[in-house]
């Protein structure tokens, strides 16, 4: 457990890949605030389960990550009831897919104040208490999306390329203090996110289910398999040991060689 004395404050992680890292910190002994949507008793269950998986405390925050506010106030609460931050990955993410012209400005507003904005909030506040400890991890999770794009996802890719300057910039800025920043770009993980955007892909292009995993999700991933949380949340662990000290302002792909091609 060589978590055990560290604090974590995972964003976005009610469920899917947010629930994967908050899961693989609390086995090694991490108190985790955990964050996000949901049914009331599923996310009282899973903090219970954080804290038995720990044996620190597990604390759940309903903070909104499109309001600025609301994170400042996560990440405080997170100081004062668990100590820390040490560690924080931002993860809260949403999609919307639709053509350029067709795009929903309040879809736009909204995927840049969640998927890129409150990434920025989060450093923000978490940093200064990093800085003050002489040791912090902060992960990102950017996207495949981070490095190429697709169509009818303008924001998304906008918001997910913005992620990774954001990573590299705020990086170099802790490069001495013991903090490192680094971004986690999946492929395609099995997950809600995923699972949600098919009705809409299959309505724009004109698809069946079937068409839209085998040729359009997994079109691009040479695997020709999903991603698991589990596997993004395994990197986000070596992140946190101290042999990834010298890792830092990287963005690593898991992707089943997406971003290769
Ligand atoms: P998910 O839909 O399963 O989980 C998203 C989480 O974010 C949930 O806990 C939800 O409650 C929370 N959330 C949404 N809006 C929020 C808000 N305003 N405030 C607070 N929490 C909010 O999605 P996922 O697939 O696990 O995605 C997690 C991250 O991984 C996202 O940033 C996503 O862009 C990224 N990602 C996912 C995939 C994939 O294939 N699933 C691939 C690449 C990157």
């Amino acid at each position: 457990m060589f978590l055990k004395g560290k604090t974590a404050l995972v964003t976005g992680s009610t469920s899917g890949i947010g629930l994967a890292y908050a899961k693989a910190l609390a086995a090694e002994g991490a108190a985790v605030m955990i964050n996000g949507f949901g049914d009331a008793q599923t996310i009282e269950r899973e903090r219970a389960q954080l804290t038995e998986a720990s044996g620190a405390q597990a604390l759940y925050s309903d903070a909104d990550m499109s309001d600025p506010q609301a994170i400042a106030a996560m990440v405080q609460r997170c100081a004062e009831e668990l100590g820390g931050p040490d560690i924080v990955i931002s993860n809260a993410g949403i999609q919307h897919v639709s053509p350029v012209d067709q795009f929903p400005v309040d879809r736009w507003d909204a995927i840049i104040a969640i998927n890129l904005s409150s990434t920025f909030h989060l450093m923000r506040a978490a940093v200064p208490l990093m800085r003050a400890k002489g040791w912090g991890r902060i992960i990102t999770t950017a996207s495949a999306h981070s490095l190429v794009a697709s169509p009818n996802k303008s924001a998304y890719v906008a918001a997910k390329h913005g992620v990774v300057g954001l990573t590299k910039s705020v990086a170099l800025e802790a490069a001495k203090t013991g903090v490192t920043v680094n971004c986690i770009s999946p492929g395609y993980v099995w997950t809600p996110l995923v699972e949600n955007q098919i009705p809409d892909t299959m309505r724009t292009r004109g698809l069946t289910r079937d068409q839209v995993i085998n040729d359009v999700l997994l079109a691009a991933q040479p695997t020709k398999q999903f991603v698991q949380p589990e596997q993004v949340a395994a990197l986000a662990l070596f992140l946190c040991r101290d042999e990834a000290a010298q890792i830092t302002g990287a963005n690593l792909s898991v992707d089943g060689g997406w971003t290769a091609a």
